[in-house]
């Protein structure tokens, strides 16, 4: 029987600290791609970093319908092409920060190696004929390069990251080799419309190649482009934020927090998640708004990553500056008004945060969708839900039509929508929250994923007929 392939930069497995079992985590895709029951047996591809002479064998195993095998890849190797390029080049230039673009040739080269390492492996182990699904930007070369391998494959290949203006992308001294990759792809999707804009944009500027939006011509082949915006496990999150463990938690923090309106914010302590911004709009609403003060908390957990880059750590410093300056003008001897986690949090105190708060504040400058936003609304009391104040600069934007949009970098008007937000009726929330559970109810992460396959499998790459 033909199989779907997954390939991602690493395997979704985790490892039980007592048993050394090792499993696949139930996180996003996987929940996704497990949803999808049509018998079709699915093998996930991801790379292994080891250190040299590691003689252990790769990670293989199964768990439902999703099996998986790891490809083995030197750690010095792994290193230059996720830390050199992926992080350092591709997901700041992607997220239109170029200033902070590092880009050198030994690591490009490392890119390529390690994108030919993956198509050798697949090569290797695909049959004729089967669809392959290839994930985001650690990955831009390998459609191509596994085209030229096995022509016979039908290939899928989905950004889960902004695609950006043409015109920052032209920055990239290797923009054609990556329009390149790309395109060995039958079926290339996005989150949303405007990356797809910028890409057509950036076909045409750096290749030369024209496309309407939904398709595209190139060496021969017709291409097929789409958005795909990502769902979450919608019914998932409601049920689980509803469960004993999450109430009992729920009941101690209301109490604790004792009737104080809840800002919420839930980031990785990333640039592109704007938290300097988020911390100046907070503090603008107190400076304007004197009653406020002792009224509303804004609770932020920073999730540690890259902990040690300069910039992130930079930016960490920054930070917790801004937490302090704000604490030490606005606070009172019982009262803070931002409460700083930089942790990461057990899942059942997520839910039980998201089903506290008043509202969500997301700032980010960037960021391709924002699953936060889209589980915020999930966990809500659909009586009494929070209100999602959101930055226009995120893909899920696109999608919660009923969110209160902010340009995070317009303070004043931000802290203006926030004492909005904090200041709307039960039956506006209601009214704001309702056809966003909806629509996240009648479009999960599953129908995500077998919206993409389901068009991956239609696509079989025609010859454009001669003229
Ligand atoms: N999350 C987590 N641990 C935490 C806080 C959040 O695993 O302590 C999860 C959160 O539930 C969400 C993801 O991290 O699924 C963040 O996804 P998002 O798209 O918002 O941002 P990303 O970090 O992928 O840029």
């Amino acid at each position: 029987m033909k199989r779907w392939l997954m390939i991602s930069n690493r395997l979704p497995v985790s490892k039980d600290a007592s048993t050394g079992e090792i499993k696949l985590s139930s996180g996003g895709l996987v929940s996704a791609l497990g949803g999808i029951r049509n018998g079709i047996p699915k093998l996930w591809i991801g790379l292994e970093p080891r250190e040299a002479g590691d003689p252990s064998p790769a990670l293989t195993g199964k768990e439902g319908e999703i099996e998986y095998r790891g490809v083995p890849v030197d750690v010095g190797l792994y290193d230059r092409y996720y830390n050199g390029i992926s992080n350092d080049v591709l997901w700041p230039l992607f997220h239109y920060e170029g200033g902070l673009v590092h880009f050198n040739g030994e690591d490009w080269d490392a890119y390529v190696r390690v994108n030919e390492l993956l198509a050798d492996a697949i090569a290797a182990e695909a049959r004729d004929d089967e669809s392959v699904w290839i994930h985001d930007f650690h990955l831009f070369l390998l459609p191509a390069m596994l085209r030229k391998r096995k022509p016979s494959l039908h290939i899928g290949f989905f950004l889960h990251i902004p695609f950006p203006s043409s015109e920052i992308f032209r920055q990239l001294p290797v923009r054609e080799e990556i329009l390149q990759g790309i395109m060995g792809a039958d079926l290339i999707g996005f989150h949303d419309y405007s990356y797809l804009r910028h890409f057509c944009n950036a076909l045409h500027a750096v290749l030369g190649v024209g496309s309407d939006m939904l398709s595209a011509e190139y060496e021969g082949r017709r291409i097929t482009l789409g958005a795909f915006p990502v769902s979450i496990d919608t019914k998932s999150f409601h049920n689980r934020s509803r469960e004993p463990a999450v109430e009992k938690i729920l009941r101690r923090y209301r109490q604790s927090f004792r009737g104080l309106k809840l800002i919420l914010g839930i980031d990785r302590l990333d640039y592109i998640k704007g938290l300097r911004l988020k911390l100046q709009s907070f503090r603008e609403l107190l400076a304007r708004n004197p009653e406020l003060v002792g009224e509303v908390q804004l609770l932020q957990i920073a999730v540690p990553t890259r902990q040690d880059v300069p910039v992130y750590i930079q930016l960490k410093e920054e930070v917790e500056r801004l937490v302090g300056e704000i604490n030490g003008r606005f606070g009172r001897a019982d009262y803070a008004p931002v409460l700083y986690i930089y942790n990461s949090i057990p899942f059942e105190e997520l839910l039980a945060l998201y089903r506290l708060a008043d509202c969500l504040l997301v700032s980010s400058r960037r960021d391709g969708m924002n699953l936060v936003a889209l589980e915020f609304i999930a966990a809500q009391s659909p009586t009494k839900p929070g209100v999602v104040v959101l930055s226009e600069f995120t893909g899920a934007s696109a999608t919660l039509s009923h969110a209160l949009t902010i340009n995070p970098w317009d303070v004043e008007k931000t802290s203006e929508v926030l004492k909005k937000a904090l200041s709307l009726s039960d039956a506006e929330r209601r009214e704001m929250h309702q056809p966003m559970l909806k629509y996240l109810m009648q479009y999960d992460a599953t129908d995500w994923a077998a919206s993409f396959m389901k068009s991956l499998e239609k696509t079989r790459t025609v010859p454009i007929p001669e003229r």
